[in-house]
């Protein structure tokens, strides 16, 4: 049985009781733990970057040679937030509403709640960090409508919202790295979780310069790396969005649901008619340089390289 550990009390209520009442460690404690958090795109770095600002010891971890490098990077429409600043409606519950609803209600509602709840913030504390949103002419930060909801809540950065998000996650990382509160180590690949008494207290990470396999150890460690969509046949996610790091947990014991709940972008159908004219021209450049299959004339096998 799953076992998901949400706090008990009403949906409004459930996180912001628990964060009330919750034990909190000691701020001279703090540096005597030491957490690992495996990948620093926008959850990790965020994640590396406050839990550093808090006064842990924290490792940090990443394949690529830069945490500027992780798939976030390529998300491009915006981020949602109950600003209500289009005074169309919105409000937490909807953006709640919405969220679960766009996840065929299989969500967990209680942290789709707290989601929604501290949306605003969020962009609060991107805009804190440099992230550079649109904004209206008058300066005031710009909205528009995004995945078919009927309100303007997105909050977007042209069509590069990811990578601007990133540089400010990695800018705020990069500042704890600076003082010594975080140790980053890139090209580094998590290889193993290690367990102890059913916790997990550690990682075998590999050194991707040297080939050399390492031990860490941390009271706590944090997986954040990243979606999967590459274990699917047609994906437009890069090479390393490949589901190793899950696995690893899965094998150890973690439960896994909903596999087949991952992102999917048009770019990655293969065109099949005159219909689907707008995938033709996003695919075309994919079509040129063979990395998807098209069907050209009657019995052509190629198939998909990517
Ligand atoms: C094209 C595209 C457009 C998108 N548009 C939007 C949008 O408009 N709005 C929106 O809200 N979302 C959007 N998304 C989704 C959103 O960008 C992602 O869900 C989010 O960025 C994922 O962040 P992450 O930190 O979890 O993962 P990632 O950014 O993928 O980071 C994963 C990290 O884990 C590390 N890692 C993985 N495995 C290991 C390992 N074994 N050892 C060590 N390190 C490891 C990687 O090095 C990396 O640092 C989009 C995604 C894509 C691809």
């Amino acid at each position: 049985m799953l076992e998901s550990k949400i706090p008990a009390g009403t949906l409004e209520h459930k996180w912001t009781d628990y964060k009330g009442h919750c034990k909190l460690v000691n701020p001279a404690n703090k540096r005597k733990l030491e957490i690992i958090v495996v990948g620093t795109g926008l959850a990790g770095a965020s994640a590396a970057a406050s839990l550093g600002e808090l006064g842990y010891k924290v490792k940090a971890f990443c394949f690529q040679d830069s945490p500027r490098r992780a798939h976030s990077i390529a998300a491009q429409g915006g981020i949602n937030a109950a600003k209500n600043y289009q005074n169309d409606g919105d409000s937490t519950f909807r953006l709640f509403y919405d969220t679960v609803k766009g996840g065929d209600y299989r969500s967990r509602e209680a942290n789709v709640y707290r989601l929604a709840e501290v949306s605003s913030n969020i962009i609060d504390q991107c805009v804190a960090q440099g992230v550079p949103f649109a904004r209206e002419y008058g300066g005031v930060l710009s909205n528009r409508s995004f995945g078919g909801v009927q309100v303007q809540r997105t909050f977007y950065a042209a069509g590069q919202t990811g990578q601007q998000l990133l540089i400010g996650a990695y800018q705020a990382l990069e500042r704890q790295v600076a003082l010594g509160n975080v140790k980053m180590y890139t090209r580094h690949e998590m290889q193993e979780i290690v367990i102890i008494d059913g916790k997990a207290r550690g990682i075998i990470a590999r050194d991707l310069i040297s080939g050399k396999l390492e031990r860490h150890f941390g009271h706590a460690v944090l997986l954040c790396s990243g979606g999967y969509g590459n274990v699917f046949y047609l994906s437009t996610n890069a090479m390393g969005s490949n589901v190793t790091a899950a696995w690893k947990a899965h094998k150890n014991g973690a439960l896994f649901g909903n596999p087949c709940f991952t992102q999917i972008h048009p770019t990655c159908i293969p065109v099949t008619g005159d219909h689907q004219s707008k995938l033709t021209l996003m695919s075309e450049s994919l079509r040129n340089d063979g990395r998807i299959w098209v069907p050209k004339q009657k019995g052509d096998t190629r198939k998909a390289s990517q």
